[in-house]
């Protein structure tokens, strides 16, 4: 196997031209995994990773969240995998359990046809369990770090065999203080290993890291910009503390999001939003650090299927997650930093789709909207808090829209007598009124209780500190094809609503 696409295309050229999988001369195993998965271009990270990826170069990978790393690191891994050999060939270390699992199911369906066998193995899982799946002899391990060192004390997980290592989210590995496990790990593979390095920022542990393990690395730079600024919609909205919760319930209102990620700052927050949200009848599961692994893998599960209608996160909760077809992303509290915020708005806005972000800043924080806009380049347009009126408004709009795509399908016959008899009696207008009336959301006053955020201050930006000891990710990304009927409705009309749908 033999790839020469570097020499072929120049690096400069990656970054204007457009570069499909074909350009890669892949084998025809991975061709089909990856045309299976829907890919048809790179995106930049991955049009500069793989081929230097294939040719056994060593790599150091900056760019953000949804920028593609996985298969950016896991195609040339993959490519490389002998499948017909017993041994363990590569190692991914990623931060969190979630992570881990992402990662696994992502190699694992570039992998599908090639018959790569990929083995996820992280703390929590029984230990027993991944001895007697170690023993299958799996080419592939995507661990967290404390996990694998306990492996390898053990002595159940060889890695002399290994020839790839991959480092995923190593920022957010330092943050979390694994640090020393990854070097205990990295002594532990043979020398001449490739080692493929991806972090969002670049600290100088990681670099020192990079420094004495890899070997004469090429850094590859995505830059957030590129990400943020095509295809999302930036808007700020001022927004009094004590307004912010019913101005959210109008946006939902009025946007009716197909799929919403409310970000709070503290846990606190994310689960007194997410009961506020419940009491006001919109469908919504909050995910934060504090959450056991099961419940938070629920959230994310339930979110990708559509059986929820709004995600309230923290930063740490989010950062990482793979949620792909999220319309839009409400930043209820401003993030602590403009980094956070272009991972925030990272969540939406995907694979080609147009998203919207808001962001709310109370008076008190309009340096922070400054300093955001200096680092993404771009202002955000002001948008005004909805009034009461205009919520209303836009419940009935989706109600008509409803209305409309029924009149569409054309499949009434069984109601037209019920119709014609009601319009004896009354003028169609009214008649019209009332069905619109009945299945419309009526405003929801419920009210909630949060408790006041401070507001932030912009004083110094720390580049990599991200205040949590933890992160938590998870990983399952899904389709969500809900009509946008189906999701703002009370509690008391979800029964209903049903009938109207079926
Ligand atoms: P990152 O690790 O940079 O945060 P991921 O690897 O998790 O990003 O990818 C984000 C999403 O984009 C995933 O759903 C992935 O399947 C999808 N994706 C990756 N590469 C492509 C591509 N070339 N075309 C379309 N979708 C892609
Ligand atoms: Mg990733």
């Amino acid at each position: 196997m033999k790839h020469d696409i570097t020499e072929t295309v120049s690096r400069r050229s990656l970054n204007t031209l457009t570069i499909t999988f074909q350009d890669f001369q892949l084998s025809s195993d991975l061709t089909k995994a990856i045309k299976r998965m829907g890919f048809e271009e790179a995106t930049p990270i991955q049009a500069q990773t793989i081929p230097l990826g294939l040719a056994n170069k060593d790599v150091i990978g900056q760019a953000q969240t949804g920028t593609g790393k996985t298969a950016a690191f896991g195609i040339p891994l993959v490519e490389k995998i002998n499948p017909e050999s017993p041994n363990i060939q590569a190692i991914v270390i990623a931060p969190t359990r979630e992570l881990a699992i992402q990662v696994s199911e992502e190699l694992y369906k570039i992998g599908q046809d090639k018959r790569a066998r990929v083995l996820p193995i992280y703390g929590g899982q029984d230990i027993g369990r991944q001895i007697r799946a170690l023993k299958k002899n799996p080419h592939i391990i995507v661990g967290t770090p404390g996990r694998l060192i306990d492996h390898i004390n053990r002595r159940t997980m060889r890695l002399q065999t290994v020839n790839t290592v991959v480092l995923d989210e190593a920022d957010e590995m330092l943050n979390m203080g694994f640090i020393e496990d990854i070097e205990s790990i990295l002594s532990n593979v043979p020398e001449d290993h490739q080692t493929l390095l991806f972090s969002a920022t670049m600290p100088a542990p990681i670099k020192r890291i990079a420094e004495r393990f890899m070997n004469n690395p090429e850094h590859i730079k995505v830059k957030a910009k590129e990400m943020t600024v095509s295809n999302i919609q930036q808007f700020y909205l001022e927004v009094h503390e004590r307004k912010k919760f019913d101005t959210l319930t109008r946006l939902l209102d009025i946007q009716s999001p197909e799929l919403a990620i409310v970000f709070g700052r503290t846990k606190r927050r994310v689960d007194e939003l997410t009961e506020a949200l419940n009491l006001r009848g919109y469908t919504a599961e909050g995910i934060h650090g504090d959450l056991t692994q099961a419940k938070r893998m629920v959230a994310l599960r339930k979110f990708k299927q559509g059986a929820i209608e709004v995600l309230v996160a923290t930063d740490v909760a989010a950062r990482g997650l793979d949620i792909s077809g999220v319309t839009h992303v409400y930043n209820f509290d401003v993030p602590q930093d403009p980094e956070s915020y272009v991972h925030r708005i990272g969540r939406t806005g995907r694979a080609g789709k147009t998203g919207m972000a808001m962001t709310f800043i109370t008076p008190r924080e309009k340096d922070m909207l400054r300093a955001i806009e200096q680092t993404t380049k771009r202002k955000m347009d002001r948008m005004k808090p909805p009034t009461l009126d205009e919520a209303i408004e836009g419940q009935q709009q989706v109600t008509v829209d409803r209305i409309r795509t029924i009149i569409e399908e054309n499949n009434l016959n069984f109601y037209m007598s019920a119709a014609a008899e009601l319009l004896e009696d009354h003028d169609a207008v009214t008649v019209v009124a009332a069905a619109i009336k009945m299945m419309t959301k009526e405003p929801d006053d419920t009210p909630v209780r949060l408790t006041e955020e401070a507001p932030l201050r912009t004083k110094r930006h720390k580049s990599h500190h991200r205040s949590s000891k933890r992160r938590d990710g998870g990983g399952y990304r899904g389709k969500n094809n809900r009509s946008s009927y189906d999701k703002k409705r009370s509690s008391n009309d979800r029964r209903q609503k049903k009938s109207y749908n079926s």
